[in-house]
């Protein structure tokens, strides 16, 4: 008696997390499969689960001779996923194969089949108010999930006037362990995510400047053309005039400060004139592309001038006491409906050239087909 009861309590709370360890590889298998796999994929999944569901009602009711853990895999799916459509279906079908099953057994009768749909319907509405009602942590309602399973069937045991030591014990103990198995991999995949995401912003950065790079630069575009508030993107391009003559004259490391200080005027600039819609990205070497959403080319373009005018005029002290002065080339186009990316940057890229091939220190944008000359000799400025 008493190894059966360590059966029920350790062994079939492990078989269930095996359980739905394997659901997990399913799931992640899911999410990359190509949507003509997912029908099929669907298919072993469902038929798997039903293999293994009937596995643990033998082993249960040998062991305890109740039906147990059966809604566990289930639930924990679906808090896992709620949007995964087929966890519902087998969240409500699995009452019914369970005790299907038990009536061919004799444990149960076909005559009660209403009461396995009310179970089935009260399973449902369960884990449709906590997963999708998220006042508290995703923890604290799927151990309320887990303890709703067990006051379920803890009434059924009294119900049936079963209500013993053991088959209490059992239940109440496999739960708990459950709870913890799951709530060890839950934490493990929060920090798993964390890392992931930290990862994830760092390959976004660069080194040097702490700007944003090329790759941050296209993710941010794409989800700007998806973003149904954003009406206007407007991408710049950004080269430092005759940056190597600073790195030739002075060294490579006053170049990186310059390259630095550049970064940083450009960034604070762009953010402050326009807050959340402004963006500074090193392209690459001494390139950088701006992006702004919803605002007009024209105000792109006068905080371009702005930081122009403000970089001639105050040369930067490098710490070695060296004063050196930056003059950069500028493109502004507005990103079109539907257009790739590279397209863009292309168009930018080839306008920028057109600044550097007529004389560098200029802004070109979409609007002025004749490059708006910034600063001519005695800082005269045209802007035609
Ligand atoms: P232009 O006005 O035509 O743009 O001339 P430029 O000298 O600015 O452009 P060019 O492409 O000839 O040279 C860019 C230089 O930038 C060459 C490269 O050594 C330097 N560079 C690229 N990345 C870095 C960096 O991270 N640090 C430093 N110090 N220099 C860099
Ligand atoms: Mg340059
Ligand atoms: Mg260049």
């Amino acid at each position: 008696m008493a190894a059966k009861i360590f059966d029920a309590v350790v062994y079939l709370p492990i078989i269930v997390v095996a359980m739905i360890i394997g659901q997990i590889y399913f799931e992640d298998y899911r999410e990359t499969a190509h949507s003509r796999h997912q029908i099929g994929l669907n298919l072993v999944i469902t038929v798997t689960y039903f293999i293994q569901e009937y596995c643990l009602l033998q082993l249960s009711l040998i062991n305890i001779n109740e039906v147990a853990f059966m809604m566990v895999v289930p639930f924990t799916m679906l808090f896992r996923n709620h949007q995964n459509r087929i966890w519902w279906l087998l969240l409500a079908l699995t009452p019914l194969f369970a005790n299907a099953i038990e009536a061919l057994f004799g444990v149960e009768r076909f005559s009660t089949w209403w009461v396995w749909f009310l179970e089935s319907a009260l399973f449902l509405a369960i884990c449709a108010v906590l997963t999708i009602w998220q006042h508290f942590s995703l923890r604290v309602r799927y151990t309320m999930a887990i303890a709703s399973l067990g006051l379920v069937e803890l009434i059924s045991l009294g119900i049936s006037d079963r209500l013993t030591i053991a088959n209490v014990a059992a239940s109440t103990l496999g739960l708990l362990l459950i709870l913890i198995f799951e709530g060890q991999r839950y934490k493990s995949e929060v920090k798993n995510n964390q890392r992931i995401k930290l990862l994830q912003r760092e390959s976004e950065r660069d080194d040097l400047t702490g700007l944003l790079n090329y790759r941050a630069l296209s993710q941010e575009i794409k989800s700007l053309t998806k973003n149904r508030d954003i009406h206007n993107i407007v991408i710049g391009g950004l080269d430092i005039d005759h940056f190597k003559k600073i790195n030739d004259t002075y060294g490579h490391f006053v170049g990186n400060e310059v390259l630095n200080y550049f970064s940083t005027v450009l960034r604070e600039r762009i953010h402050a004139a326009f807050p959340g819609h402004g963006y500074v990205y090193r392209f690459g070497g001494e390139e950088f592309s701006i992006v702004v959403s919803n605002h007009a080319i024209r105000e792109a373009y006068n905080i371009l001038q702005a930081i122009e005018e403000e970089l001639t005029s105050q040369p930067i002290t490098t710490k070695e006491g060296i004063s050196v002065s930056i003059s950069f080339s500028a493109s502004l186009t507005n990103h079109l409906n539907g257009e790739q990316l590279n397209d863009t940057l292309k168009r930018a890229d080839k306008m920028l050239y057109s600044v550097k091939n007529s004389g560098r220190g200029w802004i070109v944008t979409d609007h002025h087909k004749a490059v708006i000359k910034k600063h001519q000799a005695g800082h005269q400025r045209d802007h035609n």
